[in-house]
């Protein structure tokens, strides 16, 4: 037993989301794509978009200020553009969300970690340093600080051997996409208890080094706690600009400044100034690069239920299409096998949008054949404020479809 400090959830949300609403926008053709990419750039509507327009295969789910709802609508109903209402007042969502993690820091005051609940960053970090001293095999360490000088810890497995080919996992570059960070936690747990007792885990650590960054941008996840549960990006600041914050899944050196990417600091998907700006960026980067030996990266966004691979910066198959895709299917057909929960499988640029300075193009064109990025549960009831309730199944299917790929890079490494 361990002494477990229970940090308060800060809960300073007011009500800035009263009365948002979510649209979910089905485009007929490319000119009302157009159509939407216009509304877009009119800033002082505030929009924000969760799946961007010209996405393929996907709707276009926008959040919208009490304030444009009527004008926005107005507008759609004149193009003769097609809308539902996904979310009818966002704050009440929030508010339920608020309450679950009251409850769950209720109940956890007198036992262990709640994998099945949201928590801050100082409990997960709290966490971190439990599953280090509960496994011999595991070690916490830290390969960076964040802009606002947080620590970036990594969960590293390894059971013995010097620099041995390793897996990548990371989480939470995006910050509001809560489920992720809450998955990989329990992933991590799940990974160390099962060591010793699951063949394929067992061989797998046997033979290969694993590390697992579950709060790729703390600033932004803390501030999702403290500030604005809607937020996405980094947050350093932007000279000349008020706005805070880059994307930091458009500021890899992969195709940066491409299509799919803004040079705007207000955009939500604004690429920085140069590659690599984000010190949270540049510190995986670099320990990648210093380490040498990574056979796979794989990264966890929510939401749509995808499983991509590169590229996205171009729409052009990778050289390795063929196995990439047959893999994404086998790992899709895994998820699929606990829940019914369907995963669509390609390259970035054929499922979503093309997108440039996205992490796995920038790990596949340094040689790390086997990048794949999830886009986990749901698909647009809840979308980035999925509830805690679906955590546990969202975990528990991802990592079969996360260990479904492990198992390949392991038989297909040296
Ligand atoms: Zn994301």
């Amino acid at each position: 037993p361990r002494h477990k400090a229970v940090h308060p959830t800060p809960f300073l949300y007011l009500l800035i989301y009263c009365r948002h609403q979510v649209l979910r926008i089905k485009t007929k053709n490319e000119e009302q794509v157009k159509q939407l990419q216009l509304l877009e750039s009119l800033e002082h509507l505030e929009l924000d978009f969760w799946i961007s327009p010209s996405a393929r295969a996907l709707p276009v789910d926008v959040r919208i200020p009490a304030v444009s709802v009527q004008s926005v609508k107005a507008f759609l109903e004149s193009q003769g553009i097609e809308y539902s209402i996904l979310i009818e007042d966002l704050q009440d969502v929030l508010d339920q969300e608020q309450r679950d993690m009251a409850e769950s820091a209720q109940r956890q005051r007198s036992s262990s970690f709640d994998f099945g609940a949201y928590h801050t960053l100082d409990d997960i970090n709290e966490e971190l340093d439990h599953l280090a001293s509960e496994y011999s095999f595991v070690e916490k360490i830290q390969i960076g600080e964040s802009y606002e000088k947080r620590p970036l810890y990594v969960l590293k497995f390894s059971t013995g051997g010097s620099n041995r080919p390793a897996i990548w996992l990371d989480a939470g570059i995006h910050s509001r996409e809560w489920v992720t960070q809450a998955s990989a936690l329990w992933i991590a747990n799940k990974i160390a208890s099962d060591y010793g007792t699951d063949d394929s885990v067992t061989s797998l650590l046997d033979k290969m080094d694993l590390f697992l960054l579950p709060v790729a941008n703390p600033d932004g996840f803390v501030y999702t706690h403290t500030s604005n549960r809607m937020w996405r990006k980094t947050r350093s600041k932007n000279p000349g600009s008020v706005c805070v914050g880059v994307d930091p899944n458009r500021n890899w050196d992969a195709g940066f400044g491409g299509p799919g990417a803004s040079s705007n600091p207000c955009s939500e998907s604004y690429r920085g100034p140069s590659a690599n700006s984000e010190v949270e960026v540049k510190s995986v980067v670099d320990f990648i690069k210093n380490h040498g030996n990574f056979k796979a990266f794989l990264t966890l966004h929510s939401y749509s239920q995808l499983l991509m691979y590169p590229y996205g910066y171009k729409c052009t198959r990778p050289d390795d299409y063929a196995e990439l895709e047959s893999l994404g299917r086998a790992a899709a057909s895994s998820i699929r096998s606990l829940y019914g929960t369907t995963f669509q499988v390609g390259t970035i640029c054929s499922t979503i949008y093309q997108a440039s300075g996205g992490s796995i193009d920038w790990s596949y064109d340094n040689g790390i054949k086997y990048s794949f990025a999830f886009e986990l549960r749901d698909t647009g009831r809840y979308g980035f404020l999925l509830p805690a309730n679906q955590i546990l199944p969202a975990a528990k299917e991802t990592w079969l479809g996360l260990k479904r790929i492990m198992e390949h890079v392991r038989d297909k490494s040296s």
